[in-house]
Protein backbone atom coordinates (compact mmCIF):
# COMPACT_ATOMS: atom_id res chain seq x y z
CA UNK A 1 0.00 0.00 0.00
CA UNK A 2 1.26 3.35 -0.97
CA UNK A 3 2.49 5.70 2.22
CA UNK A 4 -0.19 8.08 3.25
CA UNK A 5 1.17 11.66 2.99
CA UNK A 6 -0.66 14.57 4.56
CA UNK A 7 -1.28 16.92 2.85
CA UNK A 8 1.06 20.13 3.56
CA UNK A 9 -1.52 23.84 3.42
CA UNK A 10 -0.51 25.43 1.27
CA UNK A 11 1.82 28.52 1.22
CA UNK A 12 0.75 32.02 0.17
CA UNK A 13 1.70 32.75 -3.10
CA UNK A 14 3.52 36.02 -3.84
CA UNK A 15 1.92 36.66 -7.59
CA UNK A 16 4.00 39.37 -9.37
CA UNK A 17 1.55 41.68 -11.01
CA UNK A 18 3.86 43.69 -13.36
CA UNK A 19 3.18 46.53 -11.08
CA UNK A 20 3.13 49.48 -13.88
CA UNK A 21 3.31 52.81 -12.70
CA UNK A 22 2.27 55.81 -14.54
CA UNK A 23 4.54 58.65 -14.01
CA UNK A 24 3.22 61.76 -16.38
CA UNK A 25 4.67 65.84 -16.96
CA UNK A 26 2.18 68.07 -15.25
CA UNK A 27 3.92 71.65 -14.79
CA UNK A 28 1.46 73.33 -12.97
CA UNK A 29 -1.94 73.18 -10.90
CA UNK A 30 -3.79 74.78 -13.85
CA UNK A 31 -7.51 73.31 -14.13
CA UNK A 32 -7.54 71.85 -17.45
CA UNK A 33 -3.86 71.07 -17.66
CA UNK A 34 -3.92 68.81 -14.32
CA UNK A 35 -7.22 67.09 -15.42
CA UNK A 36 -5.90 66.19 -18.82
CA UNK A 37 -2.65 64.70 -16.97
CA UNK A 38 -4.42 62.32 -14.37
CA UNK A 39 -6.93 61.43 -17.65
CA UNK A 40 -3.80 60.64 -19.11
CA UNK A 41 -1.81 58.70 -15.73
CA UNK A 42 -5.39 56.66 -15.29
CA UNK A 43 -5.50 55.30 -18.33
CA UNK A 44 -2.00 54.43 -18.57
CA UNK A 45 -2.14 53.10 -15.61
CA UNK A 46 -5.65 51.11 -16.28
CA UNK A 47 -7.68 52.74 -13.51
CA UNK A 48 -10.26 49.65 -12.62
CA UNK A 49 -14.20 49.93 -13.64
CA UNK A 50 -16.18 52.38 -11.29
CA UNK A 51 -18.94 52.08 -13.43
CA UNK A 52 -21.67 51.89 -10.78
CA UNK A 53 -19.96 51.58 -7.62
CA UNK A 54 -19.37 54.00 -5.17
CA UNK A 55 -15.91 55.32 -4.50
CA UNK A 56 -14.28 56.56 -1.80
CA UNK A 57 -11.30 59.23 -2.06
CA UNK A 58 -8.70 59.85 0.44
CA UNK A 59 -6.69 62.96 0.11
CA UNK A 60 -3.58 63.29 2.40
CA UNK A 61 -5.67 66.67 4.15
CA UNK A 62 -2.90 65.86 7.49
CA UNK A 63 -3.68 69.44 8.88
CA UNK A 64 -5.54 71.51 6.83
CA UNK A 65 -2.92 74.40 5.66
CA UNK A 66 -3.72 76.69 3.22
CA UNK A 67 -3.69 75.33 -0.59
CA UNK A 68 0.06 77.71 -1.68
CA UNK A 69 1.90 75.74 1.21
CA UNK A 70 1.83 72.58 -0.63
CA UNK A 71 1.64 70.36 2.68
CA UNK A 72 -1.92 68.87 1.06
CA UNK A 73 -2.92 66.79 -1.97
CA UNK A 74 -3.93 69.99 -4.45
CA UNK A 75 -7.84 70.24 -4.59
CA UNK A 76 -6.95 70.46 -8.74
CA UNK A 77 -5.99 67.16 -8.63
CA UNK A 78 -8.89 65.60 -6.37
CA UNK A 79 -11.40 67.68 -8.53
CA UNK A 80 -9.65 65.98 -12.10
CA UNK A 81 -10.21 62.61 -10.42
CA UNK A 82 -14.07 63.10 -9.13
CA UNK A 83 -14.76 64.43 -12.56
CA UNK A 84 -13.02 61.14 -13.92
CA UNK A 85 -14.85 59.16 -11.85
CA UNK A 86 -18.14 60.88 -12.75
CA UNK A 87 -17.39 60.23 -16.58
CA UNK A 88 -16.94 56.86 -15.96
CA UNK A 89 -19.74 55.84 -14.12
CA UNK A 90 -19.29 56.03 -10.53
CA UNK A 91 -22.60 56.14 -8.60
CA UNK A 92 -21.43 58.61 -5.69
CA UNK A 93 -17.60 59.77 -4.67
CA UNK A 94 -17.42 59.83 -1.24
CA UNK A 95 -13.87 62.31 -0.46
CA UNK A 96 -12.63 62.35 3.37
CA UNK A 97 -10.02 62.69 5.96
CA UNK A 98 -9.32 62.67 9.65
CA UNK A 99 -6.38 65.30 10.64
CA UNK A 100 -4.64 63.81 13.99
CA UNK A 101 -5.13 67.09 15.56
CA UNK A 102 -8.64 67.77 14.13
CA UNK A 103 -11.78 66.69 16.44
CA UNK A 104 -15.41 65.65 14.95
CA UNK A 105 -17.06 67.11 12.04
CA UNK A 106 -14.12 68.77 10.59
CA UNK A 107 -14.36 70.40 7.35
CA UNK A 108 -11.70 71.27 5.02
CA UNK A 109 -11.48 74.83 4.28
CA UNK A 110 -8.46 76.36 4.39
CA UNK A 111 -7.00 73.36 1.96
CA UNK A 112 -9.74 73.78 -1.08
CA UNK A 113 -11.32 70.57 -0.67
CA UNK A 114 -14.06 71.61 1.01
CA UNK A 115 -14.73 73.71 -2.04
CA UNK A 116 -13.97 71.28 -4.59
CA UNK A 117 -16.64 68.44 -2.92
CA UNK A 118 -19.54 70.99 -3.01
CA UNK A 119 -18.55 72.43 -6.59
CA UNK A 120 -18.39 68.96 -8.02
CA UNK A 121 -20.90 67.41 -5.90
CA UNK A 122 -19.07 65.04 -4.36
CA UNK A 123 -19.93 64.02 -0.39
CA UNK A 124 -17.19 65.31 2.37
CA UNK A 125 -16.94 62.50 5.35
CA UNK A 126 -16.68 62.65 8.68
CA UNK A 127 -14.46 60.00 9.80
CA UNK A 128 -15.34 60.17 13.67
CA UNK A 129 -18.88 59.42 12.84
CA UNK A 130 -19.80 55.81 13.56
CA UNK A 131 -15.88 54.31 13.29
CA UNK A 132 -15.80 50.60 12.89
CA UNK A 133 -13.67 48.63 15.33
CA UNK A 134 -11.31 46.72 13.08
CA UNK A 135 -8.48 43.85 14.33
CA UNK A 136 -5.32 45.38 12.14
CA UNK A 137 -3.84 42.32 10.93
CA UNK A 138 0.14 41.58 12.22
CA UNK A 139 -0.21 43.50 14.70
CA UNK A 140 -0.53 41.49 17.83
CA UNK A 141 -4.10 42.01 18.58
CA UNK A 142 -4.30 45.85 17.72
CA UNK A 143 -8.30 46.95 17.37
CA UNK A 144 -8.59 50.00 15.53
CA UNK A 145 -11.41 52.22 14.61
CA UNK A 146 -12.10 52.85 10.99
CA UNK A 147 -13.99 55.73 9.16
CA UNK A 148 -17.32 53.67 8.44
CA UNK A 149 -17.31 55.27 4.72
CA UNK A 150 -14.97 52.31 4.61
CA UNK A 151 -17.87 50.13 4.52
CA UNK A 152 -20.26 51.97 2.38
CA UNK A 153 -17.13 52.31 -0.31
CA UNK A 154 -17.04 49.73 -3.06
CA UNK A 155 -13.56 50.94 -3.76
CA UNK A 156 -10.79 53.05 -2.24
CA UNK A 157 -8.90 55.78 -4.30
CA UNK A 158 -5.48 56.97 -2.37
CA UNK A 159 -4.80 60.68 -3.53
CA UNK A 160 -1.45 61.72 -1.78
CA UNK A 161 1.24 64.43 -1.68
CA UNK A 162 4.68 63.28 -2.96
CA UNK A 163 7.08 64.37 0.25
CA UNK A 164 9.39 63.34 2.74
CA UNK A 165 8.26 62.30 6.47
CA UNK A 166 10.31 62.50 9.43
CA UNK A 167 9.45 59.21 11.31
CA UNK A 168 9.01 56.91 7.58
CA UNK A 169 11.55 59.12 5.39
CA UNK A 170 8.74 59.44 2.47
CA UNK A 171 4.97 59.37 2.73
CA UNK A 172 3.28 58.42 0.20
CA UNK A 173 -0.50 56.23 -0.84
CA UNK A 174 0.74 53.72 1.43
CA UNK A 175 0.70 55.82 4.60
CA UNK A 176 -1.95 58.44 3.58
CA UNK A 177 -4.13 55.60 4.61
CA UNK A 178 -3.60 55.95 8.24
CA UNK A 179 -6.01 58.48 8.49
CA UNK A 180 -8.81 56.43 7.88
CA UNK A 181 -8.53 56.06 11.51
CA UNK A 182 -10.07 58.67 13.20
CA UNK A 183 -8.32 62.47 14.43
CA UNK A 184 -6.65 61.27 17.88
CA UNK A 185 -7.06 58.18 18.06
CA UNK A 186 -3.99 58.08 16.04
CA UNK A 187 -1.53 59.30 17.97
CA UNK A 188 -1.25 56.57 20.55
CA UNK A 189 -0.44 54.32 18.12
CA UNK A 190 3.36 55.82 18.43
CA UNK A 191 3.48 55.03 21.81
CA UNK A 192 2.63 51.45 20.95
CA UNK A 193 4.36 50.94 17.89
CA UNK A 194 7.57 53.53 18.94
CA UNK A 195 9.81 52.50 16.25
CA UNK A 196 9.66 52.98 12.35
CA UNK A 197 9.70 49.11 12.07
CA UNK A 198 7.41 48.34 14.40
CA UNK A 199 4.96 51.62 13.27
CA UNK A 200 5.51 50.28 9.29
CA UNK A 201 4.42 46.68 10.44
CA UNK A 202 1.14 48.50 11.93
CA UNK A 203 0.73 50.74 8.81
CA UNK A 204 0.98 47.28 6.55
CA UNK A 205 -1.68 46.03 8.70
CA UNK A 206 -4.05 48.84 8.12
CA UNK A 207 -3.02 48.11 4.34
CA UNK A 208 -4.42 45.30 3.97
CA UNK A 209 -7.38 46.46 5.40
CA UNK A 210 -7.97 49.61 2.66
CA UNK A 211 -5.80 48.26 0.05
CA UNK A 212 -6.92 50.60 -2.52
CA UNK A 213 -8.17 50.08 -5.59
CA UNK A 214 -6.16 52.79 -7.44
CA UNK A 215 -3.96 55.65 -5.71
CA UNK A 216 -2.26 58.76 -7.69
CA UNK A 217 0.36 61.22 -6.13
CA UNK A 218 0.85 64.51 -6.19
CA UNK A 219 4.08 65.26 -7.05
CA UNK A 220 3.60 68.63 -9.54
CA UNK A 221 4.85 70.30 -6.16
CA UNK A 222 6.36 68.40 -3.72
CA UNK A 223 7.96 68.77 -0.31
CA UNK A 224 11.60 67.89 0.60
CA UNK A 225 13.29 68.61 3.72
CA UNK A 226 11.70 68.49 7.54
CA UNK A 227 8.17 67.15 5.83
CA UNK A 228 5.82 66.14 5.61
CA UNK A 229 4.36 69.93 7.41
CA UNK A 230 7.46 71.62 7.74
CA UNK A 231 9.78 70.63 4.55
CA UNK A 232 10.04 72.89 1.64
CA UNK A 233 7.90 72.87 -1.77
CA UNK A 234 10.15 71.39 -4.50
CA UNK A 235 8.82 71.50 -8.28
CA UNK A 236 9.04 68.22 -9.92
CA UNK A 237 6.25 68.67 -12.46
CA UNK A 238 5.37 64.61 -11.98
CA UNK A 239 1.91 62.46 -11.31
CA UNK A 240 2.20 59.38 -10.61
CA UNK A 241 -0.31 56.51 -10.62
CA UNK A 242 -1.09 52.85 -10.56
CA UNK A 243 -3.76 49.94 -9.07
CA UNK A 244 -0.39 48.96 -6.49
CA UNK A 245 -0.03 51.63 -4.17
CA UNK A 246 3.38 49.92 -3.01
CA UNK A 247 4.71 50.46 -6.43
CA UNK A 248 3.76 53.81 -6.75
CA UNK A 249 5.40 54.38 -3.21
CA UNK A 250 8.97 52.44 -4.24
CA UNK A 251 8.64 54.76 -7.48
CA UNK A 252 8.64 58.16 -5.49
CA UNK A 253 11.65 56.80 -3.24
CA UNK A 254 13.15 55.80 -6.41
CA UNK A 255 12.90 59.75 -7.67
CA UNK A 256 14.13 60.79 -4.18
CA UNK A 257 17.04 59.68 -4.22
CA UNK A 258 16.13 56.95 -1.56
CA UNK A 259 16.64 52.54 -2.30
CA UNK A 260 12.96 51.77 -1.50
CA UNK A 261 14.41 48.55 -0.35
CA UNK A 262 15.56 50.36 2.51
CA UNK A 263 12.00 52.03 3.79
CA UNK A 264 10.91 50.47 6.44
CA UNK A 265 6.93 51.19 5.45
CA UNK A 266 8.36 49.08 1.76
CA UNK A 267 9.73 46.65 3.94
CA UNK A 268 7.05 45.96 6.14
CA UNK A 269 4.79 45.64 2.92
CA UNK A 270 7.35 43.36 1.36
CA UNK A 271 7.80 40.87 4.35
CA UNK A 272 4.05 40.67 4.65
CA UNK A 273 3.76 39.86 0.93
CA UNK A 274 1.61 42.68 0.05
CA UNK A 275 3.63 43.81 -2.99
CA UNK A 276 2.71 43.24 -6.69
CA UNK A 277 6.46 43.15 -7.42
CA UNK A 278 9.27 41.69 -5.18
CA UNK A 279 12.61 43.87 -6.49
CA UNK A 280 11.99 47.16 -7.89
CA UNK A 281 13.39 46.25 -11.47
CA UNK A 282 9.75 44.41 -11.38
CA UNK A 283 8.06 47.56 -11.36
CA UNK A 284 6.97 48.53 -15.01
CA UNK A 285 6.79 52.37 -15.96
CA UNK A 286 4.42 52.63 -19.57
CA UNK A 287 5.00 56.35 -19.74
CA UNK A 288 8.23 57.95 -17.82
CA UNK A 289 10.27 55.78 -15.52
CA UNK A 290 11.20 56.26 -12.34
CA UNK A 291 15.00 55.42 -12.52
CA UNK A 292 15.08 58.50 -15.37
CA UNK A 293 13.79 61.12 -13.02
CA UNK A 294 16.11 60.56 -9.83
CA UNK A 295 16.64 64.11 -7.94
CA UNK A 296 20.09 63.61 -7.22
CA UNK A 297 20.11 67.12 -4.74
CA UNK A 298 16.38 66.03 -2.92
CA UNK A 299 16.48 67.07 0.45
CA UNK A 300 15.72 63.44 1.90
CA UNK A 301 15.49 62.70 6.14
CA UNK A 302 18.76 61.19 6.83
CA UNK A 303 18.10 57.40 6.95
CA UNK A 304 19.09 56.60 10.57
CA UNK A 305 20.24 52.57 11.54
CA UNK A 306 17.01 50.18 11.26
CA UNK A 307 15.80 48.42 14.55
CA UNK A 308 16.73 44.76 14.86
CA UNK A 309 14.16 42.80 12.80
CA UNK A 310 13.33 40.49 16.03
CA UNK A 311 13.61 43.93 18.38
CA UNK A 312 11.19 45.66 15.94
CA UNK A 313 9.09 42.60 15.62
CA UNK A 314 8.64 42.43 19.46
CA UNK A 315 8.55 45.93 20.51
CA UNK A 316 4.83 46.61 20.95
CA UNK A 317 4.59 44.23 23.38
CA UNK A 318 7.94 45.61 25.43
CA UNK A 319 7.04 47.77 28.55
CA UNK A 320 6.57 51.36 28.21
CA UNK A 321 10.22 51.98 30.07
CA UNK A 322 12.02 49.70 27.71
CA UNK A 323 9.90 51.18 24.60
CA UNK A 324 11.60 54.74 25.50
CA UNK A 325 15.14 53.61 26.11
CA UNK A 326 14.96 51.99 22.93
CA UNK A 327 13.80 55.09 21.03
CA UNK A 328 16.10 57.51 23.01
CA UNK A 329 19.21 56.47 20.25
CA UNK A 330 16.57 58.24 17.56
CA UNK A 331 16.82 62.41 16.73
CA UNK A 332 15.09 64.17 19.59
CA UNK A 333 12.25 67.31 18.90
CA UNK A 334 14.25 70.79 19.48
CA UNK A 335 11.61 73.67 20.06
CA UNK A 336 12.64 77.13 18.95
CA UNK A 337 10.37 79.44 21.14
CA UNK A 338 11.12 82.89 18.77
CA UNK A 339 9.19 80.94 16.29
CA UNK A 340 5.93 79.34 18.55
CA UNK A 341 3.30 80.98 18.51
CA UNK A 342 1.80 78.90 21.50
CA UNK A 343 -1.15 77.31 19.68
CA UNK A 344 -0.68 74.41 22.46
CA UNK A 345 -1.63 71.83 19.71
CA UNK A 346 1.95 69.74 20.12
CA UNK A 347 0.85 69.41 23.37
CA UNK A 348 -2.69 68.25 22.96
CA UNK A 349 -1.30 65.00 20.67
CA UNK A 350 1.90 64.26 22.13
CA UNK A 351 1.38 60.41 23.03
CA UNK A 352 3.93 60.65 25.66
CA UNK A 353 3.17 63.18 27.35
CA UNK A 354 6.16 64.58 27.24
CA UNK A 355 5.13 67.96 26.56
CA UNK A 356 3.38 71.35 28.27
CA UNK A 357 2.71 74.94 27.96
CA UNK A 358 4.28 76.91 31.29
CA UNK A 359 5.06 80.12 32.39
CA UNK A 360 2.48 83.32 32.12
CA UNK A 361 2.45 85.61 29.61
CA UNK A 362 5.24 86.44 27.59
CA UNK A 363 7.12 83.78 29.36
CA UNK A 364 4.76 81.15 28.41
CA UNK A 365 6.73 78.70 26.83
CA UNK A 366 7.32 74.74 25.99
CA UNK A 367 8.78 72.81 28.27
CA UNK A 368 10.24 69.19 27.00
CA UNK A 369 10.95 66.08 29.27
CA UNK A 370 12.89 63.89 27.15
CA UNK A 371 12.43 60.90 29.20
CA UNK A 372 9.17 60.89 27.79
CA UNK A 373 9.25 61.48 24.37
CA UNK A 374 9.25 58.60 22.40
CA UNK A 375 10.32 60.15 19.43
CA UNK A 376 8.09 59.91 17.36
CA UNK A 377 7.82 63.27 15.57
CA UNK A 378 3.77 63.74 15.96
CA UNK A 379 4.60 67.32 17.79
CA UNK A 380 6.54 68.38 14.28
CA UNK A 381 3.71 67.24 11.89
CA UNK A 382 0.90 69.07 13.80
CA UNK A 383 3.38 72.47 14.55
CA UNK A 384 1.92 75.44 12.06
CA UNK A 385 4.32 77.66 12.86
CA UNK A 386 7.46 75.48 11.90
CA UNK A 387 9.20 75.65 15.29
CA UNK A 388 10.50 72.08 16.25
CA UNK A 389 13.61 70.51 14.35
CA UNK A 390 14.49 67.10 14.56
CA UNK A 391 17.93 67.18 15.78
CA UNK A 392 20.76 64.21 16.92
CA UNK A 393 23.44 66.12 18.39
CA UNK A 394 22.13 69.08 19.20
CA UNK A 395 19.86 69.69 22.20
CA UNK A 396 18.46 73.05 23.27
CA UNK A 397 16.20 73.21 26.58
CA UNK A 398 12.93 74.55 26.04
S1 LIG B 1 7.60 65.42 22.18
FE1 LIG B 1 7.08 65.14 20.01
S2 LIG B 1 8.38 63.46 19.37
FE2 LIG B 1 8.36 63.40 21.59
S3 LIG B 1 6.67 62.01 22.10
FE3 LIG B 1 5.83 64.07 22.09
S4 LIG B 1 5.00 64.31 20.01
FE4 LIG B 1 6.40 62.56 19.95
S1 LIG C 1 5.83 74.41 19.11
FE1 LIG C 1 4.45 74.62 17.37
S2 LIG C 1 2.69 73.30 17.84
FE2 LIG C 1 3.82 73.63 19.75
S3 LIG C 1 2.81 75.37 20.74
FE3 LIG C 1 4.54 76.17 19.53
S4 LIG C 1 3.66 76.69 17.55
FE4 LIG C 1 2.16 75.36 18.55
Amino acid sequence: MAPQHTARPEKKTWIATNAPVAIVRCDDYDRSTVLSAVRKACDAASIPSVDGLTVLVKPNVLSDAKVELNITTNPEIVRALIRILRERGAKTVLVGDSPGIQGPSFVPRNCGLQEVCEEERAEWCDFTKEPDVRTVPGSFGKRLPFAHALQEADMVFSVAKFKTHQLMYATGTVKNLFGLVPGLHKSPCHLAYPSRESFARLVAGIYSIAKPSFNILDGVIAMEGAGPANGTPRHLGLILAGCDGTAVDAAQSTIMGYDPLTIPLTQALLDRKLTGWRTPQEISYPMLDANDLVVEDYKRIEQQPSSHLFTSLVLPLFTRVLKLRHQKKQPEPLFDMSRCIRCGRCVRICPGKALSLVGDGNDRRISIDYGRCIRCYCCHEVCPADAIRINSTERTEA
